[in-house]
């Protein structure tokens, strides 16, 4: 299986663009029935929030203009002159567990896509045929929310959209209170959802779903054209190959303690990005039921029924693509693969956590019995790996094991954990520890700190954070009550879908 497509880290082989220069997107050429062409809506006197140097970079885009007024005018979609044909595009999607029908980019705009094939999205930029009663817009909470989850995720390794700014407005906007507007710039290779083939093939437009499905393939997955399996079907290896990344970002979300909170079909990404950030949580305690969205009151998308959840996206993403797959049994096939991908790569996830280069006998049973030790003493996830991390280096043990209330319990799990890693030495588990297991997390209640000083202008908080969560795993010193446990208002915070 290949990488996921993220931005090469190393750009100095890409050619220094300097400005962002832009084409139109490989959707652009698919034609009228997948998107409606738009410019963004003006956003009144934006200035600058915060930017992504990583990003920044990684675009070759020279750090000068981003500083200047040119690129906050093109990024805030107030100045598109030059931009080809910025586009809104169509999908559909289940909601909930429910079919929605007709979704799509209500206050996205792609603007275009970069000679390195990377599509620049603006997040909040005004109406669009598909905003139904929403307004276009989103607010500098959630922006702020959705900028330091992409550069956090890309920071932990996690596939991820990204986001490279966010300017703001005094623009008002009305939610529960009245807020301020923002545009996110959002990169990613593609912004294809399993809802945009949800859409063409529940009202059996099979041409357009299969003019979708080859730009997909042709671009991003070719390997499927080539595939033996399946008798040479490339939408059913495409499928297949789908449903393999996608249970290897769960096996990620799972053991780092993700909770995306609104898995609905549309905010899948065919690529296997982490997309849509909304009522977002890492874990503070681990408590495996917990519901991150305060809108899900049936906790459907609570963090342990998130790699069912992703099966059952996958099997409606198997549904739409049946036209073309052609074969009822392939499709079940292609879909099997996830069954098997996903608790392999999550055992491999585990294990490096665990300080195991790759799983070993009795290595299932001892990550079960942690994890509900875990569960039973709700003990705070991140601070467990990160102190176990620090005692294999040489710190004392009681740093961890004072974690927890039932201390013979654990006392018990270390021992079978310390015969099972025997053959290991404890300088190389804590290496490969103290690079798995991260030190700083996007907490609720950090981002909550940023975005209340970022509601009046002072940037600091934000920017110390970004920075933080950019290299979540080398300690910073002077930073440790970003790695320290959340305050008890954090468990206060109610996160719901309004953004
Ligand atoms: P989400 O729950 O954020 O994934 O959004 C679901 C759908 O609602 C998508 O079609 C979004 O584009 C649309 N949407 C969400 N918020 C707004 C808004 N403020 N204005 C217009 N459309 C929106
Ligand atoms: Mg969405």
């Amino acid at each position: 299986m290949r990488d996921n497509p993220q931005m090469n880290e190393n750009a100095s082989h890409l050619q220094a663009t300097r400005t962002l220069s832009l084409r139109s997107t490989d959707i652009d050429a698919l034609g009228g029935a997948f998107f409606t062409q738009l410019h963004p809506t003006p956003l009144p006197d934006p200035y600058w929030v915060a930017r992504s140097e990583v990003t920044t970079r990684q675009l070759g885009l020279s750090p000068n203009w981003m500083d200047g007024e040119d690129a906050l005018a093109l990024l805030v979609g107030n100045q598109v002159a030059q931009v080809p044909s910025p586009l809104a595009t169509v999908y559909s999607g289940h909601q909930f567990g429910v079919w929605a029908g007709q979704l799509g980019d209500g206050r996205a705009i792609l603007l275009g896509q970069t000679a390195q094939g990377q599509e620049i999205q603006l997040k909040g930029a005004g109406r669009t045929p598909y905003s139904r009663a929403g307004d276009g817009r989103a607010v500098l909470r959630s922006s702020i929310r959705e900028f330091l989850c992409s550069e956090a995720m890309h920071g932990l390794g996690i596939p991820t959209t990204r986001a490279l700014c966010i300017a703001g407005s005094d623009h008002p906007i009305y939610r529960e209170e009245t807020e301020t507007a923002a545009v996110v710039t959002r990169v990613a290779p593609s912004f294809i959802r399993f809802g945009h083939f949800e859409h063409f093939s529940y009202r059996n437009q099979h041409d357009e779903l299969r003019a979708l499905a080859d730009q997909v393939i042709d671009r991003h997955y070719p390997e499927c054209r080539q595939s033996d399996r399946f008798d040479g079907n490339p939408y059913a290896a495409f499928l297949e190959t789908v449903s393999e990344r996608t249970a290897h970002l769960l096996a990620q979300w799972q053991a780092v303690g993700f909770c995306h909170g609104v898995m609905n079909t549309d905010n899948m990404s065919i690529l296997g990005l982490t997309i849509d950030y909304g009522p977002f949580q890492f874990l503070d305690a681990f408590v495996p039921a917990h519901i991150c969205n305060h809108s899900d009151t049936q906790g459907r998308y609570a963090f342990n029924r998130q790699p069912n959840i992703a099966y059952w996206n996958l099997y409606c993403l198997g549904q739409a693509l049946l036209p073309l797959i052609d074969s009822q049994e392939q499709a079940i096939a292609a879909l099997e693969s996830y069954k098997q991908v996903f608790p392999a790569a999550f055992e491999s996830r585990m294990c490096a956590k665990l300080g195991m280069k790759s799983p070993r006998l009795g290595a299932r049973e001892a990550i079960e019995t942690l994890l509900s030790l875990l569960a039973k003493d709700r003990v705070d996830y991140t601070i467990f790996w990160r102190r176990l991390s620090r005692h294999l280096a040489g710190d004392a043990l009681d740093l961890v094991r004072d974690l927890f209330l039932d201390r013979s319990a654990f006392d018990a799990w270390m021992l079978s954990y310390l015969e099972l890693t025997s053959s290991i030495g404890y300088a190389e588990m804590a290496n490969l520890m103290l690079k798995t297991n991260p030190a700083y997390i996007l907490r609720n209640h950090l981002g909550e700190q940023a975005i209340r000083t970022a509601k009046l202008k002072d940037y600091t908080e934000l920017h110390r954070l970004q920075a933080l969560l950019h290299n979540p795993f080398d300690e910073s010193p002077g930073c440790a009550a970003y790695a320290d446990f959340p305050p008890d208002w954090a468990e206060r915070i109610e996160i719901s879908c309004s953004s």
